[in-house]
């Protein structure tokens, strides 16, 4: 069944995960910038990470067979102080490009002065280009991470983003409730350190009235178990008797819709 995975880091993947992935179904992806680098790096290393994602994971993903869309952001963590003002300053000449659909991941991780400031400055960026955003939210058994979400959403509200136009990423069991009464679309990273299949699955069956703010995405996948986050929840959702429209619609027309992807 074709699929599109709206989070999907192709730029650590081996190849062959990739190209597996689309032999499984997967037509296009967005690839999102990673929130963090190890590390402490210039400006100049993020430029070329943003030149890596449109370019070289681009060209690959579609010499494959699938078409990869990009969400640019900087990195919370890893990025001088410098660094951070270079790239605010190179963001427009990057966003003009046609592959970009989106900004990030951006957001909160703790929800510390640092990550706010960034978060804003990025956020007044995303309006000032009307590009919908990926926010990171803080993972699976983080302390305190339903506050965190909170935080995140009021930011947005404060800085006057339309909540329509963010998806909360990596929502879980204890937020995704939350997440569901906010008006935004709602991420679930099914990955190895936060959601399997089945659970999202079931979150799914028991929210069929708001399939219309919900995806599903892969994010950092199982490692060396491959990335078929997305397919498994498609095989997750057939068990639990779901209709093919309600599957279609969470993993193929939710993301082509949310980031008006050129695709068929
Ligand atoms: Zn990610």
């Amino acid at each position: 069944m074709r699929c599109i995975d709206p989070h999907l880091h192709t730029n650590f993947m081996f190849p062959f995960d990739l190209w597996h992935l689309i032999t499984a179904g997967l037509e296009a992806c967005v690839i999102p910038t990673q929130h963090m680098m190890g590390g402490m790096h210039s400006g100049e290393t993020v430029l070329q990470l943003w030149r890596r994602l449109l370019g070289f994971e681009v060209h690959q993903t579609k010499s494959y067979g699938a078409e990869a869309y990009v969400a640019l952001s900087i990195p919370f963590y890893g990025v001088t102080p410098e660094g951070i003002e270079q790239c605010l300053e190179e963001f427009p000449k990057y966003l003009e490009n046609e592959r970009v659909v989106g900004m990030g991941e951006i957001g909160l991780d703790v929800g510390i002065e640092d990550e706010l400031k960034l978060f804003k400055a990025q956020l007044k960026i995303a309006k000032e280009h009307n590009l919908p955003i990926i926010v990171h939210n803080p993972v699976r058994f983080t302390p305190g991470r339903l506050d965190v979400t909170k935080q995140i959403v009021k930011v947005i509200k404060e800085e006057n983003f339309p909540l329509n136009r963010v998806v909360l990423d990596h929502a879980a069991e204890d937020t995704v409730d939350y997440c569901l009464t906010t008006g935004a679309m709602v991420g679930m990273s099914v990955c190895l350190d936060k959601m399997p299949p089945e659970t999202a699955a079931e979150i799914i069956h028991k929210n069929l009235d708001k399939i219309d703010r919900i995806l599903v995405n892969s994010e950092m996948g199982y490692g060396g178990d491959g990335y078929f986050s997305v397919p498994r929840v498609i095989v997750a959702m057939r068990m639990l008797g779901l209709k093919r429209d309600v599957i279609e619609k969470i993993t193929f027309e939710n993301p082509k819709k949310f980031f008006n992807l050129p695709i068929e």
